[in-house]
């Protein structure tokens, strides 16, 4: 291979490499859309989960204030019938019966108490959920856009490279360009190496003095016996 068709080569792989390269980061960019959008997502649900909880608080406090309030009343009407009562008996069970709803009351707001104490933590990370909420929201905003706007950019880039790209295919000879392409395919990365330090830079292994010799005449198609890549001597290794 001579040096003008070697040059045209690695020219081409330069822009074959870039191309490579813009097609994997387009081909990512709806998945990391999509995880932007998950994260809002279940930002948004850790909001509406906190506000049900609070919502879940406030009407459970409701209940226990209604629960006081039926209590007290119930106390009222057996301090009425308990002063119609005929007998101590009668009367000992309504003092009995009042007594208790007393206790009832009690406990109920001590629990009425707890949940008060919950209500303002529960507040507090309603409070918390919403900001993260926020700026998750923000995020997907600015992110996705970003992300739209890169893959306009991707797309012209690899529109002018490619474009200049048939100019330099024609100055290789076909079977050349054919067995370059197939290890392209093959191996998605540099497959035309140089030498470096007699051995093949792409796979590092020490090459045979008959390889050196090949790679350096540049005569024919030189290939690493071990990865397979086209060596060349660029006479600085
Ligand atoms: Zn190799």
């Amino acid at each position: 291979m001579n040096s003008a068709q070697l040059k045209s080569l690695l020219t081409l792989q330069q822009k074959d490499l870039t191309l490579i390269q813009l097609k994997k980061e387009a081909l990512g960019i709806p998945k990391r859309q999509e995880s932007l959008e998950s994260n809002a997502l279940a930002a948004q649900q850790a909001a509406k989960k906190a506000q049900d909880e609070v919502h879940a608080c406030e009407n459970a406090i409701k209940q226990v204030e209604l629960e006081v309030e039926s209590s007290k009343q119930q106390i009222n009407k057996y301090k009425t019938q308990q002063m119609e009562a005929r007998t101590n008996e009668e009367y000992k069970a309504f003092e009995k019966e009042i007594a208790n709803m007393g206790t009832k009351i009690e406990e109920l707001e001590d629990k009425e108490l707890l949940e008060m104490t919950r209500l303002d933590e529960l507040k507090a990370a309603w409070v918390q959920a919403q900001k993260l909420e926020k700026i998750a929201n923000e995020k997907v905003a600015s992110d996705v856009q970003e992300l739209e706007e890169r893959l306009a950019v991707i797309r012209s880039t690899f529109a002018d490279i490619k474009s200049g790209r048939e100019d330099l295919v024609a100055k290789v000879e076909k079977e050349i360009f054919d067995r370059y392409m197939q290890l392209l395919n093959k191996n998605q990365n540099a497959v035309m190496v140089p030498v470096r330090q007699e051995c093949c830079s792409g796979c590092h292994m020490k090459l045979t003095p008959q390889i050196l010799h090949d790679a350096h005449s540049q005569q024919k198609w030189t290939q690493c016996t071990f990865c397979g890549r086209l060596l060349f001597d660029d006479g600085e290794g």
